[in-house]
């Protein structure tokens, strides 16, 4: 384990935005096994937009079934500091 100075203490480190609030991030690997991509942004929104257009150009997806906004949603994390 790894100190974090002046975030060793209390909830876990993450990046925030510059409002002070925990950016989010959403790793593609968790719903699809082998993909690498990762995404960043202030709120769940910003990241399924990216993740939309993502699916697209890289899964060939023409459209994000509900399911699969469910399963993203379900694994957007606070952002780590350290990534
Ligand atoms: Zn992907």
């Amino acid at each position: 384990m790894r100190s974090v100075g002046p975030w060793k203490r209390g909830p876990e480190p993450c990046v925030r935005t510059k409002e002070g609030r925990p950016m989010k991030q959403f790793a593609c690997g968790a719903v699809v096994p082998g993909c690498v991509a990762t995404f960043k942004a202030p709120d769940e929104d910003g990241i399924l937009s990216q993740v939309a257009a993502h699916a697209h150009h890289d899964h060939g997806l023409t459209e994000i079934p509900a399911e699969l906004v469910a399963q993203v949603r379900a694994h957007i994390v606070a952002a780590p500091i350290a990534a």
